[in-house]
């Protein structure tokens, strides 16, 4: 059939469905991949994603055609290898692994060594030689199924083994000999006929379809859910699942197994970079159950360990290794993350997959691949998630701050966080939801952790290496963490901790610094990201690359700094009511506000001018010769009146009015639903002075810069929440007239636009009609997301969340732009528009301007622009940059 492959051996290789991830899983498809280039990779099969859909459809039934193709895929790799399937004398054994088309690390079960039974360990201990080696593998195959299949607690299975150990003093379980596995498989056969209340089975086909069936409802599991949702990863794609010949590391000194990443995926680094362990199986590397050691010679004595590394104790199989490092790179173009095993000194291949990396490593394998000529600029630029840019931009621990160092662990994923100490996912979460940041610290995490490690700002964990659960996830969230930190003792009764000879508790305020494993008390001091070398480079590309201009959201002279150093090519939008809510402003806006007539609003707007004005030079100064969209007052009147007793007896004391006379104004002011109501340009239609006002500030600013400076900001004045082509035009008169007084005093002129924002969608429909009057539009789609939706943003909390759960927002319409509804409303205003006016400038202003999804669809709609706070111009960057290849 077309639903299983199989790859290996003289399997056929050159099946386009099988090398296809929505078929066959990245695992799978990268199996097939690296058999069909000749590389070692033991036997095996995948059945395809679809199976598990149809399975999971149909109840967890499987079909009988496909219980007939999974025995000729078997026999496949029975004659591949040369042994038989549940074969007392010399039997096959094999591992059944999941595999989805993205990664979805740990949310999966493997179980391996499946096809032992009391019969075939006997067999497999002749045929091996090594009786130790085939009861070792015995109790790791029971362990795994009940845990896996059976859903017994591998808690119980780990007592047991501890308690072994412990009645024969034993420290490792290296010193366990044939017959003591032997006495603990009893144990674990027991432990599973209690527990289970039937016998472990013993027929292989069982097996072999219990753990089938165990992979596919593992799809449908809480914890890969999760997973899913925090990782906008469809619901409906299934996993595959691979059934493949078992390779040994577990037979000896000459055998291993290890995980490697052809380049070190914290840093970039162009160095080997993994963990191996002598005589293990592959899970053993990443449970953190031993403590497993360097690959390559130059890590471990940078480390100043003492246990062999790969390259100095097996020489012939890691020059191998190596090998096929640089060959899998060059094939895939990419780093690669490499699960091996060494049986008896021969290597072979049991996974490869484009690396998971930090955004700091990403930049820097894009910029040094490009430098060996692997990539293209334009590959690279695709290669760098925007989003995770983010994680650069934001503040490093201070080299020269002093630090408590309380103990170091490994550097398992970078960042700096401080927070205070949790010790479970439940309390991390519900911490963070009270706005408190936390560090989630744990022995070792699990894939029940997720929501916990999500809500942390930073993770510690006792146990576990570089590739273990919490560092691989840690990477993949972007979330700073220290694994294997094992100075941390955990008192779960208490709530307390102690790191080596200091006693702290939960709550208490800890930093870690993922970078170099440090974990420092209290709260260390942070500094700015540095933003050249790497960055810089991929920053020149993108914008090389890219259409669309990006502005920056901003509207103090810090932010409009932050925002150049970030690449701003100008204001997108400046709002200027952040300038009338400062507190040495208020009192003035709340006169003019309450006055009775437009004298008194003009007493109170004389005093507030040299005050925007000077805000507006401190911003022209930093913009001189970048267009400066600025829009005049957009909030509700409502939003500015005074609260309480006290802000109305100080008003009256400023204003020499009486209090009750203001209590009877602010009283007819009031509104019921402010949103909608005095708000945008109904407020400059109503109080046309405040608008002239603005508008006269912002000119006599301009002119000051460009004397002082001869470089001349280009304002573009934007009138908010315009509906009709009449409102526009009553207000650029004012502003026209503004200008025109300005220039005449003054005797400068500058270049100015005035334009609107299109945010109601009554406005979009009549955008033919504005663009006569505006010359620009601005979308701005926080409100015009709300005024189509009809869904406030500030009350939206409550429900969203549950309406993205049940499928019925992709994703949350103010973070993403709703592209089908929304979007349509933004097509047709641009095309009407344009339809009016040839020339009119388009852009966008709204949160979606950070958003790359939302890049995206401003640069398929052709517009100018798209404006970001200041921390999301990088990411817009790149993204327009994207959006444009
Ligand atoms: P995960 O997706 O959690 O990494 P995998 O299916 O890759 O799960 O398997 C987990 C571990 O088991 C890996 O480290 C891998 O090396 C090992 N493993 C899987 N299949 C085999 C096999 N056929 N022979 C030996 N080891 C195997
Ligand atoms: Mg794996
Ligand atoms: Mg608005």
């Amino acid at each position: 059939t077309d639903t299983v492959f199989t790859f290996g051996g003289d399997a056929p290789h050159t099946n386009a469905r099988q090398k296809d991830k929505t078929v066959t899983g990245g695992k799978g498809a990268n199996l097939a991949e690296m058999a069909s280039i000749g590389l070692p990779v033991p036997p095996g099969f995948t059945i395809a994603t679809e199976e598990c859909l149809k399975y999971l459809e149909h109840g967890g039934e499987f079909a009988p055609e496909l219980r007939k193709a999974i025995e000729d895929a078997l026999t496949h790799i029975e004659r591949t290898v040369g042994k038989g399937f549940g074969d007392a004398a010399d039997p096959l054994l094999v591992s059944v692994r999941s595999g989805a088309a993205v990664s979805m690390p740990g949310m999966m079960d493997t179980v391996l060594n499946l096809g032992l039974n009391d019969e075939t360990v006997e067999g497999l201990a002749k045929t091996s030689g090594d009786e130790r080696f085939a009861w070792d593998s015995y109790r790791r195959f029971i362990q795994m199924y009940s845990d896996v299949v059976l859903g017994l607690d591998h808690g119980l299975f780990e007592e047991a083994l501890e308690i072994t150990k412990e009645d024969n003093g034993f420290y490792a379980d290296t010193e366990m000999s044939a017959d003591d596995w032997k006495v603990l498989v009893a144990e674990y056969k027991r432990i599973v006929a209690e527990e289970h209340d039937a016998p472990f089975p013993q027929d292989p086909t069982e097996q072999l379809w219990g753990a089938i069936r165990a992979v596919f409802d593992s799809w449908d599991s809480e914890r890969a859910k999760v997973y899913r949702r925090l990782n906008d990863i469809p619901h409906d794609m299934g996993t595959a699942v691979n059934v493949q010949a078992m390779v040994f590391g577990n037979m000896g000194d000459t055998s291993a197994t290890g995980v490697a990443f052809t380049r070190n995926p914290s840093t970039g680094e162009k160095a080997y970079y993994g963990e191996w362990l002598v005589n293990a199986q592959g899970e053993d590397v990443v449970a953190g159950i031993r403590t497993p050691q360097y690959l390559t010679k130059a890590a471990r004595e940078a480390a100043g360990a003492k246990p062999l590394s790969m390259e100095e104790a097996m020489p012939e199989a890691y020059a191998e290794l190596a090998r096929l490092f640089d060959l899998l790179e060059r094939h895939y173009t990419d780093m690669q993350d490499i699960e091996f095993t060494v049986q008896q000194g021969k290597l072979w291949l049991l996974q490869t997959r484009n690396g998971k990396r930090t955004a700091k490593a990403a930049l820097k394998l894009a910029v040094d691949m490009v430098g060996e000529g692997l990539i293209d600029e334009k590959t690279a630029i695709l290669r760098v998630d925007p989003m995770a840019l983010d994680q650069l931009l934001h503040p490093t621990l201070d080299p020269e701050a002093p630090r408590d160092v309380l103990t170091t662990g490994l550097p398992a994923s970078p960042g700096a966080a401080s927070g205070k100490i949790v010790l479970d996912a439940d309390t991390a979460e519900l911490w963070a939801n009270r706005g408190e940041k936390v560090i989630l610290v744990r022995v070792e995490t699990s894939p029940e952790d997720i929501h916990g490690m999500h809500a942390a700002t930073g993770i510690l964990t006792a146990r576990g290496g570089m590739t273990s659960h919490a560092a691989v996830v840690a990477r993949g969230m972007g979330r700073p963490c220290v694994s294997g930190a094992s100075q941390v003792a955990i008192a779960r009764e208490g709530r307390t901790l102690t790191i080596g000879d200091r006693e702290l508790k939960e709550g208490d305020t800890i930093t870690i610094d993922g970078a170099n494993g440090q974990v420092m008390a209290g709260e260390v001091a942070t500094i700015e990201p540095e933003l050249a070398g790497d960055f810089g480079t991929l920053m020149e590309w993108a914008d090389k690359h890219r259409r669309m201009r990006v502005r920056t959201n901003a509207e103090t002279e810090t932010e409009c700094r932050m925002a150049r150093q970030f690449g701003a090519e100008g204001i997108g939008l400046c709002r200027t009511e952040h300038m009338f809510f400062d507190a040495d402003r208020i009192s003035l806006v709340r006169q003019m506000i309450l006055a009775e007539n437009e004298a008194g609003r003009r007493a109170a707007l004389d005093q507030l001018l040299p005050e925007q004005r000077s805000d507006f030079v401190k911003i022209f100064e930093v913009m001189a010769g970048l267009p400066c969209t600025i829009r005049l007052l957009d909030p509700p009147l409502h939003e500015f009146l005074p609260h309480g007793d006290t802000e109305f007896e100080e008003l009256a004391r400023a204003t020499g009015l009486d209090v009750e006379k203001l209590r009877r104004r602010a009283g007819e002011l009031h509104e019921f639903n402010p949103m909608l109501g005095h708000r945008g340009c109904r407020l400059g239609i109503t109080y046309p002075e405040i608008y002239e006002m603005q508008a006269r500030a912002i000119f006599e600013a301009a002119c000051e810069v460009a004397k002082a400076s001869g470089e001349a900001p280009v304002p573009e004045i934007m009138i908010p929440l315009v509906a009709t082509r009449r409102e526009l035009e009553l207000l650029k008169d004012i502003v026209d007239k503004a200008a025109q007084s300005v220039f005449e005093t003054s005797g400068c002129t500058v270049d100015y636009l005035v334009g609107t924002m299109i945010e109601l969608p009554r406005a979009a429909l009549m955008a033919g009609e504005i663009a006569e009057v505006g010359e620009f539009f601005s979308f701005g789609t926080n409100d015009l997301t709300q005024t189509t939706l009809g869904v406030s943003r500030d009350d939206a909390g409550r429900f969203l969340t549950t309406y993205v759960d049940k499928g019925i927002f992709a994703r949350d319409p103010f973070v993403s732009l709703d592209v089908d509804g929304v979007g349509q409303l933004v097509e047709l205003a641009a095309e009407r528009g344009r339809a009016t006016r040839g020339d009119i400038k388009l852009g966008i202003c709204g949160e979606h301007g950070g958003d790359p999804a939302s890049i995206a669809f401003c640069e398929a709609t052709g517009l100018d622009y798209v404006s970001a706070s200041p921390y999301r111009v990088p990411i817009a960057r790149l993204a327009a940059a994207q959006a444009n290849l």
